[in-house]
């Protein structure tokens, strides 16, 4: 048996190795690694799988958080809504450019955004919302997109955990996740439901001024080369990052129904027991499972993961640590016990391994060891 790993990337790599080797190969004989037409091939092909008009590739997922808000001309003390209970790069972001991060707390059974805290935070400071789709579900976009339009927020969708998510709207239109807002933003991050081998990200928008703006922002704001209209960074996706993810993307689907697949072979191991939360799925959205996070009450969740490391199968905390308690960001604005559910789930989460290669002999001894922490 293939050794338990909460991401495996190795087992996944041997399945379509001649391919990536030539797609790799290719780029480094045509030298055409950076802005090579694989860039653009990839940039259009994800564009026609998102129903999008518009995709540009980055050099990582938070960069891509940076030059959306810098697109959208958000400026110093301008406040921007995001979920205290997600990973550090969505709140970084903002306070990097000098934006004032409002945290909110999350539902207790979806772990994505409040929307009613969402509104209780919106003062006349307030610019953007950052929903978070967060462990590969949608954040409920409908009541956000209703509350950006009456207060004019931009909504910039953190999709790094959930690209080919759908969402469906009240009127059954289903759309996919980060096509929604007024930018999409995900990561190519190798362990991501779209990785490649490297670090890479992207922005997603329909408005075609905000694509000229961003494409400009990321290339040191020049449109034309040498004379730069704005403050800009030098990001880019590469050519050979690209070059994988084209193989990968046609891969996208068939890896959710893989990680749907281990998803409920966990869920009928747990769904009775006492001690344990399976995760919710959210009835406006698919779940593409970038984590499958289960719930502990009545036990140590500390102590399951112990054991589980003790039997050579890992689990994770994502995340151990609200926002709002990190030194970083735990300013003067914030005190422990404001936001009770994101505080309750740092304490009571735990991730199995989840990933598009676990077999039933894994997910057996996975599901067995968990079962047997609680009969110990
Ligand atoms: C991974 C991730 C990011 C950042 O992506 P990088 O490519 O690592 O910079 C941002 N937000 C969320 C929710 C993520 O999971």
């Amino acid at each position: 048996m293939n050794e338990i790993r909460m991401v495996d990337l190795s087992t996944q790599y041997k399945k379509m190795k001649s391919e990536i080797d030539s797609a790799i190969h290719n780029v480094l004989d045509s030298t055409a690694f950076i802005k090579g037409p694989e860039v653009k091939k990839f940039e259009e092909e994800l564009a026609t799988y998102l129903n999008v008009k518009h995709v540009i590739g980055c050099a990582n997922g938070t960069d891509a958080l940076q030059i959306a808000m810098m697109a959208l001309n958000l400026k110093p003390g301008d406040e921007v809504i995001t979920a205290s209970f997600t990973y550090v790069a969505t709140a970084e972001a903002i306070a990097l450019l000098k934006l004032t991060p409002v945290l909110v707390d999350v539902y207790p059974n979806t772990f994505t955004i409040d929307v009613e805290a969402v509104e209780k935070a919106i003062t006349p400071k307030t610019k953007a919302i950052v929903p978070v789709h967060l462990f590969g579900q949608a954040a409920d976009m409908e009541p956000l997109m209703n509350l950006a339009k009456k207060h004019n927020l931009f909504i910039i969708e953190d999709v790094a955990q959930a690209i080919g998510c759908d969402y469906t709207f009240s009127n059954g239109k289903k759309v996919k996740t980060g096509t929604i807002g007024d930018i999409g933003c995900t990561s190519f991050f190798p362990s991501k439901n779209l990785g490649c081998y490297g670090d890479g990200g992207a922005l997603f928008t329909n408005d075609d001024t905000l694509a000229e703006k961003i494409k400009m922002i990321a290339n040191h704001g020049q449109s034309v080369q040498y004379y730069h209209d704005e403050i800009g960074v030098n990001s880019r996706l590469d050519s050979i990052q690209a070059a994988i993810l084209r193989i990968k993307l046609k891969q996208l689907d068939a890896y959710a129904e893989a990680r749907n697949h281990a998803a409920a072979y966990y869920d009928s191991a747990f769904v009775k027991h006492l001690n344990i939360t399976i995760p919710a799925r959210f009835s406006k959205s698919n779940h593409v499972f970038h984590q499958y996070t289960l719930k502990i009450e009545g036990a140590s969740r500390d102590e399951l993961r112990n054991y589980l490391q003790s039997k050579n199968i890992p689990a994770m905390i994502y995340y151990p640590v609200p926002l709002h308690m990190q030194k970083a960001y735990s300013n003067n604005r914030y005190k422990p016990g404001d936001f009770p559910v994101t505080e309750q789930l740092c304490k009571s989460v735990i991730s199995l391994p989840m990933h598009t290669e676990l077999n039933e002999e894994q997910l057996n001894i996975i599901t067995q060891s968990v079962l047997s922490f609680f009969n110990k």
